[in-house]
């Protein structure tokens, strides 16, 4: 057991506080675990404690009252103790097997279903879209509802080849992470610049600095001191826009959604990998966003009808190949999915691999 934290300034609580007494109690001693059903963990300790841990999928951006309701289920049905995983998916833990199955159908009962444990499809993890990001050019919030909607069966089942990881990012620049598919924001033309505006809102060296390709020079226009693109260098990154907002890069028709897979962080059997880009230039239509669903679900199909048992989705195209993977999943593969950009090699960490 460690000794509890100081307190510092900046980052999350420590969070052995919130631990539920039994996870205290056996921190570091677990014997084994495993899964009674989808969506629940059953741990056991060497002193012979037992835990059950119920999984339950949430919408993730959540109002107070369905909050209260989960704290309710908690208090009524669990021991008084929720945990949120990376995902967003909420944990219930219970040291009594029989309090397992009332909890499970009071969730169900409130609509939240339960699963999103091993070879299942797990809730997707996701950026924070317009709710609390000033430079998003989709909703991720939104792609995620609409998807997991659609992918209700694969949440509350383990009938995949091995775990998916899924996520969505808002923008193509920051939070998103690596997946097994991973939904991304893609931009494909260049900022449009408020001139008017630039000299009042934005320091310009910094604009500059920003650019990966050094494709934004200083300029006068109309008199005024503002910026110029090279439109043949840009690659319509978005990247000048948070530190320079009259750069515009959103658009209702040129902001497009992409398909990226094969990404994961894990060590497991593997090294961690790169996801690399399927398809791109899907339109970012909201509210349900209908053909980045139906791509989405063609892979899963895909996979889990070929891919050996416990093939993350990256070893599944490892041994299959990509030619393979675009024959088998009807994904048109055009020129656009050649990495030819040649300054990679000397100005990319090539490897997922810490370095020291
Ligand atoms: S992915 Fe980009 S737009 Fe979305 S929350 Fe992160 S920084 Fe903001
Ligand atoms: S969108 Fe990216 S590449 Fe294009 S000018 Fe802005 S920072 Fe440079």
């Amino acid at each position: 057991m460690t000794e509890m934290r100081e307190p510092i300034e900046s980052g999350v609580p420590d969070h052995v506080q919130y631990l539920h007494p039994m996870m205290k109690k056996n921190y570091g001693s677990w014997k084994y675990h495993d899964r009674p059903r989808p969506g629940v963990l059953h741990h056991v300790a060497h002193n012979g404690d037992e835990i059950w841990t119920v999984r339950a999928g949430t919408q993730r951006q959540m109002d107070v009252y369905t909050i209260r309701t989960l704290c309710d289920i908690a208090d009524n049905f669990a021991d008084g103790y929720v945990r949120f995983t990376t995902r967003s998916n909420i944990e219930y833990m219970v040291t009594d097997e029989s309090k397992v199955a009332p909890l499970i159908a009071e969730l169900g009962k409130h609509g939240f279903p339960i699963g999103g444990t091993g070879n299942s499809v797990s809730m997707i993890s996701h950026t924070q879209g317009f709710l609390h990001c000033d430079i998003p050019g989709t909703d991720a919030s939104g792609v995620v509802k609409a998807l997991m909607d659609e992918l209700y069966d694969e949440f509350i089942h383990e009938e995949m080849p091995n775990r998916v990881k899924l996520s969505t990012s808002c923008c193509e620049i920051n939070c998103g992470g690596q997946a097994d598919i991973a939904i991304i924001m893609q931009h494909t033309k260049p900022p449009k610049i408020n001139h008017d505006l630039v000299a009042n809102a934005c320091e310009r060296p910094t604009v500059v600095a920003r650019c990966p390709v050094a494709a934004i020079r200083p300029a006068l226009v109309n008199g005024k001191p503002s910026l110029e693109i090279d439109e043949s260098k840009c690659m319509c990154c978005g990247a000048c826009f948070p530190p320079c907002p009259p750069m515009q890069i959103n658009d209702p028709e040129f902001s497009k959604i992409a398909i990226w897979v094969g990404g994961k962080n894990s060590n497991a059997r593997l090294r961690p990998t790169f996801h690399k880009l399927v398809a791109s230039g899907l339109p970012n239509n909201a509210p349900r966003w209908p053909e980045v669903g139906a791509v989405v679900k063609n892979i899963l199909r895909v996979y889990k009808t070929d891919a050996k048992p416990w093939e993350r989705m990256s070893d599944w195209v490892d041994r299959i190949g990509w030619p393979q993977f675009f024959e088998k999943t009807g994904l048109p593969f055009t020129k656009y999915h050649i990495d030819d950009w040649r300054g990679a090699r000397a100005t990319l960490n090539a490897s997922t691999h810490i370095r020291f």
